[in-house]
């Protein structure tokens, strides 16, 4: 294929994930539901079924608020509302990991609200440095096994998942790939950027990363485009098409990201070795770093932040928070503090899944490309 049909697909996957959905079922596959941000997607792969990320959609929020009080974040919301309105029928169970405090209340309303779709609650600890770190995260891995094969029949194979584990290494490695790839192409819009991470969430990726693959080999082969504005983005989600709209319009151009969606998905592989491979898998999160929701006193990813805008040549970072998200509220003065001794200049604008007016954060990102 060539880049355009490549970016084509990647759209069309974002455009319509529920038809993919249908498409797995049919082929007689069953479809597990994954909320962010850190769902041990591998373990239902290695079942046999197909992972599907959930994280929400830019809708309207109405039978959802009869379970959640206003403040809190629109990602949860969103995927309570989709829950009650049928969009997942199909799903043989959800797999909610318990990173935040909105997450850990998730579960309980959606066993109430949505009737057909089993959840099933992954723990993770919040130290997960020491070995008993290792430990709880394994007894959670364990209980998610558990909770598939009642919700679904199949039976959990310890070297099926090692098998799955390259694939998702794979997959890392391809998309790890993409950022300073696209970051020489320029003339792949910031919403084509976002296609292609967020269409990981609903495609099988052994599928994805062939298609990740082929676009790099594509974009190896052609000379690099000339530089827009080089930005650098963090948040847990930067894919509302009004933001992303605003981005192109301003001639800005992603060059490197911390988004929760996006590059902190594959930054860190399953280990090559452990005693088992689920313990290879509860290693991966034990040495998982750099993340809001990830327990660190020392707020490394602060520094992170800096180093991957300096090392990609980003002329400023934008900090696309969304409301009511209490993680990455702690860690915003800290990132302003962190890029204005820098001296790398940091704009924020908030977004939700219900925003329908971008004219305030238009603003926000016009002042922004002034400043940059
Ligand atoms: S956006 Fe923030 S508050 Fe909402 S689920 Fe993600 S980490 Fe939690």
């Amino acid at each position: 294929m060539n880049k355009q049909e490549l970016l084509a697909c990647f759209h069309e996957a974002v455009a319509d994930p529920r038809k993919l959905m249908d498409k797995y079922l049919a082929e007689g596959r069953k479809v597990v539901l994954t909320a962010p941000v850190y769902t041990p997607e591998e373990i239902i792969h290695s079942m046999g079924m197909v992972p599907m990320g959930v994280w929400g959609a830019d809708v309207q929020i109405n039978e959802a608020k009869k379970y959640f009080p206003a403040f809190i974040c629109t990602i949860m919301q969103s995927i309570v509302e989709l829950g009650i309105k049928g969009v997942y029928d199909g799903a043989s169970a959800i797999v909610i990991p318990s990173l935040c405090d909105s997450l850990k209340v998730i579960g309980q309303n959606w066993k109430y609200a949505v009737k057909g779709i089993p959840f099933i609650a992954m723990t993770y600890p919040q130290n997960r440095k020491p070995a008993f770190g290792h430990t709880f995260t394994k007894a959670g891995y364990e209980y998610v096994i558990r909770g598939l094969e009642e919700a679904t029949g199949l039976k959990f194979d310890d070297e099926k998942l090692a098998e799955s584990i390259e694939v998702y290494n794979a997959h890392n490695a391809a998309m790890r790939a993409l950022v300073p790839a696209l970051a020489a192409h320029s003339e792949i819009t910031c919403a084509q950027r976002s296609d292609i991470f967020k269409s990981a969430f609903f495609m099988r990726k052994e599928e994805h990363t062939a298609l990740v693959n082929e676009l790099l080999a594509v974009l190896e082969a052609e000379a690099p485009a000339e530089d827009k504005i080089r930005i650098m983005t963090s948040g847990i989600l930067a894919d509302a098409p009004g933001l992303l709209e605003i981005l192109d319009d301003n001639g800005m151009q992603i060059v490197c990201d911390d988004v929760a969606a996006e590059s902190r998905q594959y930054r860190t592989d399953a280990p090559a070795e452990g005693e088992t491979a689920l313990d290879r898998l509860a290693s991966k999160f034990c040495a998982m770093d750099n993340c809001s929701v990830l327990y660190d006193v020392e707020k490394k990813r602060v520094d992170k932040i800096v180093s991957d805008a300096k090392a990609a040549k980003a002329k400023g970072v934008l900090v696309v928070l969304t409301k009511f998200c209490d993680p990455e509220e702690f860690d915003y003065p800290l990132i302003k503090r962190a890029c204005a001794e820098a001296e790398i200049p940091c704009v924020l604008i908030e977004v939700d899944r219900q925003m329908v007016n971008y004219e305030q954060a238009r603003t926000a990102i016009e002042t922004f490309k002034d400043l940059l």
